[in-house]
């Protein structure tokens, strides 16, 4: 099991976001979370690598308690890949200054090495071309690849996504689902907030559907998009397929 999340909820303030969040995801499933915008997915995917705290439950991630004080949560981190919405590049280093920064200072790997990893990846999403340019001069699709090859070259036992196409030119959406559809094919364990549904019934294995911060669906990808489910979830697809 590569998370395991049990029981979390969440507060902020007054206000809960997670109430009892119980999902597995084990070594090569691929997990899509959807549901109705505010009902808790960034929030749920967060806290899978410590960037949001939670105040009930337990997740553990490779073993390692997530909540737990002790743990060191870069060192957590930085075996957990994240790709959000906006590509959160370094807008002042190159796309091979990227993918080599955090490989360098937080796993302590050679310069050369680094490198070699890098370019390895960006080879991957078919961007060695971009190596010395900046973010800036590459496109909205080009940079969100860029963002998933930094986070391969970590060596993650994981990746998680957060919606990293719905910022896109719609255009520029399918270069990076292909990226995706590749990496879920070759075996990575993937948790993926997304509402493409495309690339949900082609690679995910489990649907998580959530609503107001509780996990409502949590089945196979067939009983998704087949099965009885509930209300929420039929609507919700409804408007959405
Ligand atoms: P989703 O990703 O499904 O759209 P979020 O996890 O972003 O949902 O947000 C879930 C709920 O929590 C929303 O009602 C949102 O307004 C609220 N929320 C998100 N972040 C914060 C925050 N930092 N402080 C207070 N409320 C928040
Ligand atoms: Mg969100």
């Amino acid at each position: 099991m590569v998370i395991q999340m049990s029981n979390v909820s969440k507060w902020y303030g007054d206000f809960q976001v997670l109430t009892n969040c119980t999902a597995h995801v084990h070594k090569g499933d691929v997990v899509v979370v959807c549901g109705p915008s505010g009902s808790g997915k960034s929030t749920l995917i967060k806290t899978v690598n410590g960037l949001e705290p939670f105040q009930k439950g337990k997740i553990m991630v490779n073993g390692i308690s997530v909540g737990d004080s002790k743990t060191n949560l870069p060192k957590l981190r930085s075996r957990v890949g994240m790709v959000f919405q906006h590509f959160e590049l370094f807008p002042h280093l190159t796309i091979i200054d990227n993918l080599t920064v955090a490989q360098i200072k937080v796993l302590g790997r050679k310069e050369s090495e680094a490198k070699q990893k890098a370019m390895a990846y960006l080879d991957r999403v078919g961007l060695t071309v971009q190596a010395a340019k900046y973010p800036a001069e590459l496109s909205g699709g080009q940079q969100q690849r860029v963002a998933i090859a930094r986070a391969l070259a970590m060596d993650p036992v994981a990746m998680l996504f957060d919606e990293p196409t719905s910022a896109l030119d719609p255009e520029m959406i399918q270069e990076v689902l292909d990226v995706m559809v590749e990496l879920a094919r070759e075996g990575m364990t993937m948790m993926c907030v997304t509402h493409e549904m495309g690339f949900a019934s082609q690679v995910a294995n489990r649907i998580i559907f959530m609503d107001e911060g509780h996990i409502v669906e949590n089945c196979s990808k067939d009983e998704f998009f087949e099965g009885a489910k509930s209300d929420r979830a039929q609507m919700f697809l409804s408007k959405i397929l």
